[in-house]
């Protein structure tokens, strides 16, 4: 018979089951077809039971049939036969061969029709018949039939497989042998309860497993099929057939042992997990009923996983969902929030691993509870916040402020407040409080509060009703302000020393604290505490800066109005006696004069001094620096000196190496400094003389200006070296002191030099004279620029103005405004025969003067006595037409360092500082005029 192609095979399709049930292992498999049991075997299907139906009749039937399982198409021979017994058809058998033998045994079994043979022969299933010694009547007791079972029956016949399955070689070791004689342990196989179901089922049963050892005392597993055959309400004989299912359910058990380990570890897994399929949950472990606040699996079961996210991560979980259901990928450690079935909000990590589950495409969903790892996060982030508030925070109510609101970010924390407490009043405070029903307390010596407990014990308190009884009993604590539910304090500790408390308090039954978020308030407490504790001092900082800058500037404006106010009356004593000096010819009168302008220098040289070590005490210096001729500008000071130098015969010698040196530096500092060490070097100096040396001189590697002083004189005995550099300190000093002199030379003199970044240092022989050393640091200007040199002075003197006058040519026009009538008459005085002179003391004169004459030179006081000062003056007249580019030349007694600056910024074009004389006046007028 040819193998039909596969057009035309019959399709026979086999579930997996069935295919386990009656395919077996890819070998021919072999079913029995009982007439009465046709319908439940004939169950695979219609084809096959057709062929059935046939056999039955009597008929052979061979053909080629297609299995198809999942896998693969798979082609067997497949022939179905009638089972004949004493002539009479019992059954079918229906055999498929994948073997190429298949011919051979067709040939067989058509041949000699003797099929059952055939079919033993080939059949991998032991097929045997039993018969007893005597029929056993149906009528008789379980026990007794069970009984007769064991001791009557023998194998009448059975194939090699049947043997080999028990242990033997050959069906001919057991044709003959009663079953207690097969079976080692008979009890096992033929057990009550299968022969039970084997009677009651009336002598049928199918595919009934039982487990047996064989005679080695293996155990095995067998799958059996057993007809009995009925005749005068006897039993006869019984046919069966008998697999050994021994691997298979070796097989099985592993699966299930395997499945159940599987299954015991996600039951018992620290991780929830579910499963999710077809749109709802079909499965929860422990851990998850336990996360969601389930009570058991069944509050979750059956809901679509998306009702337990959070609606702000729905988009998030829908795409980790789709990704594994329609991509089949993981979505591993997703960050949600899942809403569990209390209402509770907790962070979770979610992996989804695509999974079959009853063979539909599902998914397994880990959740992993981070909602601790979220909250240290979120103390973190918090304590870093607190910390950097110190920084970016300007006032400490801010802070306190962004403190609250931290904290309301980890807990409910409506009701909050900060109490400070200071050790010194021993007053606590309450800066910060926020409160639903309290008002904002006083501050308050030390009571007997909540607060003030936690401040006392230095511990986090969270004070429940219960245990504020508990403390209210031990006299721990009073009753003070309104009742809360919950009050929870921390202190705020630096140093283990509370500063003061925090304090977070609930008055509502739904808002309840628990140690977690008294731990956590304890965590961020101490970062507060330091943060405060930053701001106040920074306050305080402020307001001693603030408060030191305001006296600073008091002390200026003292200071400057001091100048002022001493500088005007010295103008009018120093500026009439020079007169009185020049116009009269009587010389006692000429002496007295002398005498007056004498000690009036001298006068202003004390005050001088004075006023420039208060500013210099003052602070606020700011070097004026400048790039300048060092030796020029020492020339000029000790050009100054000559007169002083020619009077006491001393002679004033200035040796420098090098023709200039220009240096960037403050030049009035400097001449002040040479000015201060020439004057006490030619005041104690009676003999011989003085000499100044500058260089620049090299002192490891680096440039550095020195200036020295020599003097020939009484030189400075060395228990006065530590203190000739303290203010108002001499070596000659009380009622008997032999030089005069305020003692603030040297002291004034260290300052600047110290204020200029240099050293000065003496050495002294008593008796032969002192060095004086000065070493400056050599800079040179940054930002070098063109040095303008001044114009030459114009020489022409007085009695060449007075000549003009005289000839009434044009003289220029000069205005003076000024509100001391002794410094209007002196200037006056002075200026009388080189100009046409008016004056005004009142500013809207002045303007309208201004208006009215074209004037050529203005002198302005600064500080007029009204609303209006020296300095805003100027600007009005800058904007009347034609004195854009009038020289206004202030007249002032604003002298203190820094003052000339801002004068000469403020719109003035030059500068004479009060007291003046009449040479500088006249010198000054006539270099701005150009005369
Ligand atoms: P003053 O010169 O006004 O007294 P100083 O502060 O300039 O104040 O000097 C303080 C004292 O140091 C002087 O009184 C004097 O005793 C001493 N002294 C300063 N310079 C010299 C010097 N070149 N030779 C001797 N003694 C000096």
């Amino acid at each position: 018979m040819e193998m039909e192609n596969e057009k035309n095979s019959p399709d026979i399709q086999f579930n997996k089951e069935e295919l386990i049930s009656y395919w077996l292992k890819d070998t021919p498999f072999v079913f029995h077809a009982i007439n009465t049991d046709l319908d439940k075997i004939a169950e695979i299907n219609p084809h096959c039971k057709e062929n059935v139906r046939k056999a039955l009749n009597g008929n052979i039937i061979s053909e080629d049939v297609k299995y198809s399982d999942e896998e693969r198409n798979k082609y067997f021979k497949h022939i179905i036969a009638p089972v004949k017994h004493n002539n009479e058809i019992f059954g079918a058998i229906g055999i498929s061969v994948d073997t190429p033998d298949y011919k051979k045994f067709e040939e067989e079994l058509i041949k000699n029709n003797e099929i059952h043979k055939t079919f033993y022969k080939y059949a991998k299933e032991g097929i045997y018949r039993l018969e007893f010694d005597k029929p056993i009547p149906l009528d008789l007791s379980d026990e007794k039939t069970f009984e007769l079972f064991l001791n009557y029956c023998y194998v009448v016949e059975c194939n090699d497989s049947l043997a080999k399955m028990l242990g033997y070689k050959s069906a001919n070791e057991i044709i003959g042998k009663r079953l207690t004689e097969i079976y080692k342990h008979p009890e096992l196989f033929l057990n009550k309860d299968t022969q039970r179901r084997f009677i009651n089922s009336n002598f049928k049963i199918y595919n009934t497993e039982t487990k047996g050892a064989e005679n080695n005392d293996e155990i095995k597993y067998f799958s059996y099929n057993a007809i009995g055959i009925i005749e005068d309400n006897k039993l006869t004989r019984i046919w069966g057939t008998q697999l050994d299912i021994t691997d298979r359910k070796r097989a099985e058990a592993e699966l299930k042992d395997s499945e159940e380990r599987y299954r015991l570890l996600v039951e018992h897994s620290p991780e929830a997990i579910a499963v999710h399929s077809k749109d709802k949950v079909v499965y929860v472990n422990k851990a998850l009923i336990k996360l969601m606040d389930a009570k058991s699996a069944k509050d979750i079961i059956g809901k679509h996983a998306m009702n337990f996210v959070h609606q702000d991560y729905r988009e998030i979980a829908e795409e980790r969902i789709r990704k594994t259901t329609k991509e089949k990928k993981h979505s591993e450690n997703i960050e949600e929030k899942f809403i569990t079935l209390k209402g509770r909000v907790i962070d979770v990590e979610v992996t989804t691993i695509p999974f079959k589950y009853n063979g539909i495409p599902s998914s397994q969903i880990v959740v992993r509870d981070i909602s601790e790892r979220k909250k240290e996060e979120k103390i973190k982030s918090a304590i870093y916040k607190i910390s950097e508030l110190a920084h970016t925070i300007e006032t400490l109510n801010e802070l306190f402020e962004s403190v609250h609101k931290i904290v309301s970010g980890l807990m409910h924390a409506e009701n909050f407040y900060i109490a400070l407490f200071d050790e010194k009043t021993n007053i606590i405070s309450f800066p910060y409080f926020v409160d639903e029903v309290d008002e904002t307390p006083e501050p308050h010596k030390l009571r007997k509060g909540l607060t003030e407990y936690v401040l006392k014990t230095g511990k986090p308190l969270l004070a429940n009703p219960k245990v504020f009884q508990e403390l209210y009993k031990k006299n721990e604590v009073e009753s003070l302000g309104a009742e809360s539910i919950d009050w929870m304090g921390v202190p705020l500790k630096i140093k283990d020393k509370a500063i003061g408390v925090l304090v977070v308090q609930s008055y509502s039954k739904g808002i309840r604290y628990k140690n977690q978020e008294l731990s956590i308030l304890n965590f961020i407490s101490e970062q507060i505490a330091m943060s405060i504790s930053a701001k106040i001092t920074e306050e305080e900082l402020i307001k001693a800066k603030t408060s030191a800058e305001e006296a600073s500037n008091l002390k200026s404006s003292l200071l400057s109005n001091m100048s002022h106010e001493l500088r005007t009356p010295m103008n009018g004593i120093l500026g009439f006696a020079e007169i009185i000096n020049e116009e009269v010819s009587d010389p006692y009168i000429k002496e007295l004069a002398d005498n007056i302008q004498i000690s009036g220098k001298r006068l202003m040289k004390t005050l001088n001094s004075i006023m420039n070590l208060s500013q210099l005490e003052a602070g606020g210096n700011i070097l004026n620096n400048e790039e300048f001729d060092l030796i020029r500008e020492i020339q000029i000071v000790i050009n100054s000196f000559i007169p002083i130098a020619n009077q006491k015969n001393l002679y004033l010698d200035f040796i420098h190496l090098q023709p200039k040196i220009n240096i960037f530096s403050d030049k009035n500092l400097i001449q002040q400094i040479v000015s201060n060490l020439i004057d006490n070097a030619l005041k104690f100096t009676s003999s011989g003389g003085v000499s100044v040396d500058a260089d620049l001189i090299k002192i490891l590697g680096k440039e550095i200006i020195e200036i020295k002083i020599t003097d020939s004189g009484i030189g400075i005995a060395s228990e006065y070296k530590n203190f000739i550099f303290k203010e108002f300190r001499q070596v000659s000093e009380g009622i008997k002191r032999n030089y005069e002199g305020s003692g603030l030379g040297l002291s004034l003199t260290k300052k600047m030099v110290t204020l200029l970044n240099g050293k000065i240092t003496f050495v002294s022989y008593p008796g032969k004279g002192s060095i004086f050393n000065v070493i400056l640091p050599f800079d040179i200007n940054p930002h070098p620029r063109m040095m303008i040199d001044k114009k030459q002075h114009n020489k022409k003197s007085e009695l060449v103005m007075d000549a003009r006058k005289r000839a009434n040519i044009n003289l220029p026009k000069i205005l003076l405004i000024e509100d001391n009538e002794i410094s209007i008459k002196l200037t006056k005085q002075f200026l009388s025969k080189i100009c046409k002179f008016d004056y005004t003391k009142n500013p809207s004169t002045a303007i309208d003067m201004v208006k009215n004459t074209k004037y050529d030179l203005i002198l302005m006081d600064i500080n007029l006595g009204c609303e209006i000062d020296g300095l805003q003056l100027a600007q009005q007249i800058r904007d009347i037409n034609g004195y854009k580019n009038i020289p206004i030349v202030a007249v002032t007694g604003y002298a203190l360092r820094g003052d000339q600056e801002r004068i000469l910024k403020g719109g003035c074009t030059d500068y004479i500082k009060k007291p003046f004389d009449k040479a500088t006046l006249i010198k000054t007028v006539n270099r701005i005029l150009n005369l």
